[in-house]
């Protein structure tokens, strides 16, 4: 994981551009709870970051693929994701009060630092994870398993489904009890 020394960035800033490989993503990702993903290609990271007073503005934008689990089908997918971000990250002992922050740009996160580093692998993760879906899905309209027999209905319907929505079949039904 990319970690960055303050005193590494120079008064002008600094852009970087790197990649953290999948195998690594999957250490990070095992420490981490409720994580019910993977990364499917290495996460590539492109930032901007600059010095602003004590603090520090990070600019960038993160690619990758993710392996998501389909919440009606549970089938996994794979899932490529961009986003950019803006990020302002203090001090940790000199962190503002709630009320200055909130008086800060809504646009703009913020953050904190400590021990003159910046964890720039799990920043970029982090940007990552805000894009997660709640509930993925596989396609837009997936048709998820039967209730009843468990079948993937994206492949093929199945006899309960029939049973159950075919006006026909219930209409034969009723006449056998009479
Ligand atoms: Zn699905
Ligand atoms: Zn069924």
């Amino acid at each position: 994981m990319f970690t960055l020394k303050l005193d590494e960035i120079p008064e002008e800033g600094l852009d970087l551009k790197w990649n953290e490989e999948v195998s690594s993503l999957a250490t990070y990702l095992k420490n981490l709870s409720n994580i019910d993903f993977d990364f499917e290609t290495p996460l590539q990271s492109e930032v901007k970051i600059m010095r602003a007073g004590g603090s520090i503005l990070i600019t960038g934008e993160v690619q990758t693929t993710l392996r998501l689990q389909c919440v009606r089908c549970l089938k996994e997918f794979p899932y490529p994701l961009s986003t950019t971000f803006e990020l302002t990250l203090h001090p940790l002992k000199e962190a503002p009060s709630e009320e200055e922050t909130e008086l800060g740009s809504e646009e703009m996160e913020s953050s904190f630092f400590e021990g003159g580093e910046i964890h720039l692998s799990e920043i970029a993760c982090e940007q990552i994870f805000l894009e997660i879906p709640w509930q993925p899905l596989c396609q837009q309209g997936c048709k998820g398993l039967c209730s009843v027999c468990g079948k993937d209905l994206n492949l093929s319907p199945c006899e309960c489904v029939k049973e159950e929505w075919t006006p026909g079949f219930s209409a034969l039904k009723n006449l056998k009890l009479d």
